[in-house]
């Protein structure tokens, strides 16, 4: 407002200083002509005296003054006695318009006659009787030699080309000036307006900041704490809700963070949807949303959580990305005198309940979960403990030969037991683990632990070890591979890493280039539980692993189901044996099995039948035949 008000007076000055500098060099100009036209009748019109006194001119002084038209642009003029009477005007031909000298004195001729001074009058527009748009009116004193007047002359001056000219170099010298000035004065405020806005901006995006989690637009931690922590004390929370994303770490490992980020916005939207208008809605972080419902019959709150599940189920496309995946939701009702932190406790301990029972569902709080939470908080207490202290064993389990039974290496298991010596099944801490971020560490560890036990027995047998696959990640897996094969002297030909085809699952070019180099390094490279994942044949073929290894519910089967899994082994068997790929079989525990098994030509077994794992396990170092070798 202000900037347009300052616009328009920049233009205004500038347009009035353009007129008034016009008029004066227009005024300059008239007076210049006149005073050498006043100049030339004083010299050329014979008895100026006389006609000055009569007022009527005789022919001699008529052709003088005819003559004179040609000069300056002058179109007219009049004369006047030295009292200010009026005695001659011309018209435009310059012949007497009217005779005889005035009774009255004309002001403006007594004006000059008395102060000596000329007078210039510039009038614009229909002037000039009409002939000129611009032309000045100039009256000045004609003197003598002596110096005394001897009339005064009024001329007029045709300035209309003049005024045109000088308006002409005058506007464009004056849009120059506007210019400069609008851009002095233009720029300046644009950029304190600019900032203005851009503080403006950033002060409402920390406002929002503040309170809004950025990614999905609900409320963050805090604010939730402080609007639900209001609710719950004028007792109007019914129910919190805690709720997770199913298996989302994967989607972001394999399907990469930009889809992972709109994944959880769609996840936000459905809660969002599915809630009441009173309902309180938060992003705790990561995947976890939870949510306040306020004042509703707990059928609702079931109403919302099951509409909540069911369009979360449902599969959905983002960046190009099918994404089918489920959440799972842990609810606690608030009764009065609870407190924020314990009902979430509580939802916490029924989400992480919900999830163990299967996913894809809700769980209310019971007072048994309480107790499920406390072990969960414990092993994940037990597990940082275990990092710092290396409290983890390994475990080896005998690798045999499919044909001769005898021992060819050994699977590395890593084991952790709890404060009381009781021992954690890995299918517990190591998802755990890799949830916490400590799955690198633990593997790296495992790695060089591993290698180096086996080289200090002088073991000359294969060595499998583990990997999950979020040590692919940070893409210092193969570093640690050659530092610890270095460190510890194992030779890379006999060891073998096992790796799951979650890895692969989003095709990656880094994992191929690791799994490459690892390769490079004589190091061999299994498909561990073969058959239960994808199985996709475009991974076996990509990545040309050395190794299948069938996953032993496929073994267990051949005693519910012994036609159709001896089927499913013998199609394996051919796979590996058309790709170039070892077969082995996992979970043996029965001679039957065993037997059944080295017929259909695995090349390797392994299951409780040949040993356990455990920490005694390489009782003979290494003896191989040469079939045994072939095996491994
Ligand atoms: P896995 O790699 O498939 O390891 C084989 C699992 O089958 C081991 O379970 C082993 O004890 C068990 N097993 C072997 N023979 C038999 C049998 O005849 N019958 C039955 N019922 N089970 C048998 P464990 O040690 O509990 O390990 C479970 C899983 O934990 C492993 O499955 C592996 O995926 C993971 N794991 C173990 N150690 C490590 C490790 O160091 N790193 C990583 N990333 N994962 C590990
Ligand atoms: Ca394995
Ligand atoms: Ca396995």
């Amino acid at each position: 407002m202000f900037g347009v008000f300052a616009i328009g007076a920049i233009w205004s000055a500038t347009t009035y200083g353009v007129e008034s500098a016009v008029d004066r060099a227009v005024t300059r100009d008239a007076l210049e002509d006149a005073q050498l036209w006043g100049s030339h009748i004083a010299q050329r019109v014979p008895d100026l005296e006389n006609l000055i006194e009569t007022g009527r001119p005789d022919t001699a002084q008529l052709e003088a003054m005819a003559e004179m038209r040609a000069v300056g642009n002058i179109f007219r003029f009049k004369l006047f006695s030295p009292d200010g009477r009026l005695a001659f005007t011309s018209d435009d031909m310059f012949r007497a318009r009217y005779t005889g000298v005035a009774e009255v004195a004309d002001p403006a001729a007594l004006l000059v006659a008395a102060t000596g001074d000329a007078n210039v009058k510039i009038f614009r527009g229909s002037g000039g009787g009409g002939l000129f748009d611009h032309y000045a009116q100039v009256l000045i004193p004609l003197l003598d030699a002596e110096g005394s007047q001897r009339a005064i002359v009024a001329v007029y001056v045709d300035q209309t080309q003049t005024s045109a000219y000088f308006e002409e170099s005058f506007s464009a010298f004056g849009m120059m000036v506007s210019v400069f000035c609008m851009l002095i004065f233009v720029v300046p405020s644009l950029a304190f307006y600019l900032q203005r806005i851009i503080a403006q901006r950033s002060r409402r995006d920390a406002e929002f900041l503040a309170r809004f989690d950025p990614l999905t637009g609900l409320l963050n931690r805090r604010e939730f704490t402080k609007q639900v922590s209001e609710v719950m004390a004028e007792g109007r929370l019914t129910c919190l809700g805690y709720l997770d994303i199913d298996h989302f770490k994967s989607i972001n490992d394999t399907r990469g963070h930009a889809v992972g980020d709109d994944y959880l916005a769609h996840v936000a939207e459905r809660i969002r949807a599915a809630c009441g208008p009173g309902d309180l809605v938060a992003r705790f972080g990561g995947d976890e949303f939870v949510i306040g419902f306020r004042a509703t019959e707990k059928d609702g709150v079931i109403e919302r959580i099951r509409d909540i599940l069911k369009s979360c189920a449902q599969d959905v496309q983002v960046q190009d990305v099918r994404i089918s995946a489920s959440v799972s939701i842990g609810l606690a009702d608030v009764a009065p005198g609870d407190t924020l932190d314990a009902t979430l406790k509580k939802a916490d301990a029924a989400l992480y309940h919900a999830k163990a029972a299967g996913r894809n569902d809700f769980a209310f709080y019971g007072n048994e979960m309480g107790e499920q939470l406390r072990k969960r908080r414990a092993l994940e207490d037990r597990l940082r403990e275990a990092v710092q202290s290396e409290h983890f064993d390994i475990h080896y389990q005998p690798l045999v030969c499919g044909k001769s039974h005898a021992l060819i290496g050994h699977e590395a298991l890593l084991r952790l037991s709890d404060q009381d010596g009781h021992p954690i099944p890995p299918s517990e801490f190591i998802p755990m683990a890799e949830e916490l971020g400590l799955i690198e560490e633990i593997g790296n560890w495992t790695l060089r632990t591993a290698m180096q036990q086996m080289a200090t027995l002088g073991q000359q047998t294969m060595l499998a070890i583990n990997l999950s696959t979020v040590q692919f990640e940070s893409g210092e897996l193969v570093n640690t591979v050659r530092e610890a094969l270095s460190e510890t002297g194992f030779p890379a030909r006999l060891l073998e890493l096992e790796i799951t085809e979650s890895l692969l699952l989003d095709d990656s070019t880094f994992v191929e280039m690791q799994i490459d180099a690892l390769k490079e390094m004589g190091v061999t490279i299994a498909m561990d539980d073969f058959g239960t994942g994808f199985s996709s044949l475009s991974y076996l073929w990509k990545y040309g692993f050395d190794r299948l290894k069938i996953d032993r519910s496929f073994v267990a089967a051949l005693d519910e189901n012994p036609k159709r899994s001896r089927e499913i082994i013998e199609s394996v068997v051919m796979l590996g044996a058309k790709l170039n790929m070892k077969v082995t079989a996992e979970g043996v525990e029965t001679p039957e099995q065993s037997a059944l098994l080295s017929s259909l030509g695995c090349d390797v077994l392994q299951g409780y039948l040949y040993g356990r794992p455990s920490a005694l396990a390489m009782t003979e170092p290494g003896k191989l035949d040469d079939a045994d070798r072939d095996a491994g």
